[in-house]
């Protein structure tokens, strides 16, 4: 298993020759990827798999993939982590979060400046996080950002130059919208980002981040948590679901308390009824 040290480490090694906002990634991994169930393996093979596809095919010198899920889910966490991986000369992340503040045609120029550069290095990897704040989308009335989705679309189909080859990561947490707002045909495949579904990822991931001093206590916990009536068995039964994000988040908040951990934790779970409410789905 990995921790953070071990995480940051293998992070500091990999040093791509430009292009690369190692800070931005770095920090959006900034927990590390945690193993907690085969669909993390398959969802990081997937992506080696399209990386080798840019660096070797001839015939597609570009590729897009779309990272969905519920919010929290781990989107960001695994295109930058895929994006890392590759060790392609040119990596760089188009994140809302760094356009806070502009302008529509400021966001236009500098998703725009991105690409443009992406298109001078022979391989590139652009992670472009959350498409629907990106476009600044509205459930309220369905509005967002025309000129946005507009460069968004025609960046995400052009060809890049000659000689020069592109994979695109893009995430989203509201992917029944995208095909109306014309992403339809747009990417070439498409992967679902789960939730944590099952006790057993639920351990797996109090053991990784050691927020209980040993396993038997951790075991202790789940076993708390089973009697608190989640359950990790029968698939059609209410049952947990929780993003990654959430869960590591619970886990910091506990950390606060160590003495009423397993206690904090069952409380602050979503409960096993109607848990799926208020969360959009994907
Ligand atoms: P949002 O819907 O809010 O955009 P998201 O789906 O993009 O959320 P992330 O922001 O990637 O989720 O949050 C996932 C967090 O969990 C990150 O801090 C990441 O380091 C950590 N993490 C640990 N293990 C994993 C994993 N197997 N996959 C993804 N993220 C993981
Ligand atoms: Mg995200």
């Amino acid at each position: 298993r990995v921790n953070r040290g071990d995480f940051m480490k293998a992070l500091e090694e990999v040093h791509p020759a430009f292009g690369v906002s190692e800070e931005e990634l770095l920090q959006v991994v900034q927990n590390g990827i945690i193993h907690y169930d085969k669909i993390v393996d398959e969802l990081l093979k997937s992506g080696q798999l399209f990386v080798e596809q840019v660096r070797t095919s001839t015939r597609t010198p570009l590729v897009s993939v779309l990272l969905h899920g519920p919010p929290g889910s781990g989107k960001t966490a695994l295109a930058a982590s895929i994006a890392q991986d590759s060790s392609y000369p040119f990596i760089k992340l188009i994140s809302p979060d760094t356009m806070v503040g502009y302008s529509e045609a400021q966001k236009v120029a500098a998703i725009t400046k991105v690409f443009m550069d992406s298109y001078k290095s022979p391989l590139s990897v652009v992670v472009v996080d959350n498409i629907e704040r990106l476009i600044d989308w509205t459930p309220m009335g369905a509005r967002f950002s025309n000129s946005v989705l507009q460069t968004l679309l025609v960046l995400f189909s052009r060809r890049p130059p000659k000689g020069r080859r592109l994979l695109i990561i893009a995430t989203s947490s509201l992917r029944p919208i995208l095909t109306d707002l014309g992403f339809a045909e747009t990417f070439d495949s498409e992967l679902r980002v789960p939730p944590i579904s099952s006790l057993r990822a639920v351990e797996h991931v109090l053991q990784s981040v050691e927020l209980f001093p040993s396993d038997q206590h951790t075991r202790q916990a789940v076993r708390m948590l089973e009697e608190a009536g989640f359950s990790s068995r029968d698939e059609f039964s209410t049952k947990l679901q929780i993003g990654i994000k959430k869960l590591l988040s619970i886990v910091e908040m506990a950390r606060q308390e160590p003495e009423m951990v397993a206690e904090r934790l069952t409380r602050s779970l979503p409960k096993p009824k109607g848990i799926l409410k208020n969360s959009p789905q994907t």
